[in-house]
Formats: C-alpha cells, structure tokens, sequence
C-alpha cells in the first residue's frame, strides 16, 4: 500500500535524515587504515542512542547490528567486525534509525586512505546517477523513471547494475511501497505523487551485475567479487519537485565535476577473469 505523507510527517522524516546524516559525519572523522569496523558499529550505535533514537537495523529479520559495513567486493548488509580497514578499500555504511515515530535510511560509500582511480570514479558516478536518479521523484512521473535513469547511467559507464535489492518508501516503516528497483522502463510503474517520501539507492559493480549471499545469510557481495558501491539518499517528492532530505554532508557527498581523463572502465563482460 502507498501512502502519501503530511508536510507535518515530511518534517519528521527530515528531523531522521537529519540524524542520520549527522552519524554519517561523526563516523567520516573516525575512518581511516587501521581502525576494526566494529568501532563504526559502537559509535553508530551510542550516538543514535544519545539522540534518543534507536538503530532501526539492529533486529531487523534478525540482523545483529546497527550499521550495515560492506568493503568493496561486498555490496550490502555486510557485517561489522574486528577486520581492519585497509588503504584503498572502498567502505559503504548504511545506516537506519527509528526517530519520534519516522525512519532515517541513508547509505554513503568513501575511499579509505588512497583508492584506486577506478574505485574513485566508481563512487563518484554513483553519487552521480543518484542525484539524477532523484530529479525524476517528481509528481506526476512514474518509479520507472527513477528507475531507467540509475540502469542508463550504470550500463553506459559500463557497471554492472545490481538487479536483486531495490530501494523503496520510507516512512513509519523502513520498507515501504512502492518498491523503486535501479532497473526500469520509463513511463512505467506506479506514479510518484507529491507527499511519497523515496529510498534511491543505485548498486554499482565493477564488473557482473550477479550477486551472491554469503554463509552468514546476510552479507551479499559481486559473483565475481569486484568492486561494489551502494549509495542512498532519502528524497520527499513535493509538490514544486524533489527535496534531497538526506544531503546534509558535503564532505561525503563528491561535488567536484567528473574528472575529464576519465580512467576506462572494465566491461563487465571482461570482469570475471
Ligand atoms: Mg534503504
């Protein structure tokens, strides 16, 4: 069922970005070589705690924490741990919090240390086709035009676009309807309308697009274990456009242009040897 929210609700939802937004921050300060990403994960949880919220992760279908930590080959829902980060890793967080009632879902993927160009890129192009992604959550377009923007742009720059996990609304709950998958025809789907409250979260690989679980059911990484990036912004769709909710920190959020030598890019089809 979709439900259309309240400029009184799109406000609450603001106030969950906003914290989660500000997590992410306070974890940026934190990352670097040499730090086990369990400590993300105990930082996470004790400010989300300290802002009287709570890890909306933590418990959910049973995952056992409040941020979900993938490194590079791994694409979501990864597992914090005592594995140190490295340099040159390419670190992606999720982060979800319950907040007065609301949901705050927002994933951001850096480089810790120096990554490769091609890490560099991959992470910029994602961030890129999610704030095109988020210009069509306009009312009166279709979730198929979210979606097609996200598949375009990862197939043209030749990625891999991850087809299994999907972004979604967001509002009480985590998940919500409409489902908004990063594959997709325009002018199909159900009708974005002003007062839906959107989860884009484009998937990224270096090479396949296939996905497996690992034994520890949750952790999803690339089939052929290349790089992966997951980003994700919460977008209310109002009723003069699109408001990012979620874009608090520029320090994350790459705002340089595309370089212009842009590195190539290994064709999927090249990336399983
Ligand atoms: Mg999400």
């Amino acid at each position: 069922m979709i439900t259309l929210k309240s400029p009184s609700e799109i406000q609450k939802l603001q106030e969950s970005a906003d914290l989660v937004s500000e997590v992410h921050n306070r974890l940026q300060e934190i990352i670097e070589p040499g730090l086990p990403t369990i400590e993300l994960d105990q930082l996470a949880e004790k400010l989300i705690r300290s802002y009287g919220a709570k890890p909306a992760f933590k418990g959910y279908r049973g995952f056992p924490y409040s941020v979900c930590v993938s490194i590079n080959e791994q694409v979501v829902h990864g597992f914090p741990s005592d594995r140190k980060l490295r340099d040159g890793d390419v670190l992606s967080l999720d982060i979800g919090v319950h907040y007065q009632g609301y949901v705050g879902d927002v994933a951001r993927t850096v480089g810790v240390g120096a990554i490769s160009p091609e890490a560099d890129l991959l992470i910029r192009r994602s961030y890129q086709a999610l704030r095109e992604a988020g210009e069509q959550a306009r009312h009166g377009n279709r979730i198929g035009d979210v979606s097609h923007a996200v598949e375009t742009l990862g197939r043209q720059w030749g990625y891999g676009v991850v087809r299994d996990f999907v972004g979604h609304a967001v509002g009480c709950s985590m998940h919500e309807d409409p489902q908004v998958p990063n594959y997709g025809k325009p002018n199909a789907g159900p009708r974005i309308k002003a007062g839906m409250v959107l989860c884009i979260e484009p998937m990224f690989n270096l090479g396949t697009w296939e996905v497996q679980v690992l034994s520890d059911r949750w952790t999803v990484v690339t089939k052929d274990r290349t790089l992966s990036v997951h980003v994700e912004d919460m977008i209310a769709v109002l009723p003069d456009g699109p408001k990012v909710l979620s874009s608090a920190n520029g320090r994350i959020y790459p705002e340089e242009p595309e370089p212009e030598a842009a590195p190539a890019v290994t064709p999927a089809r090249e990336a399983t040897n």
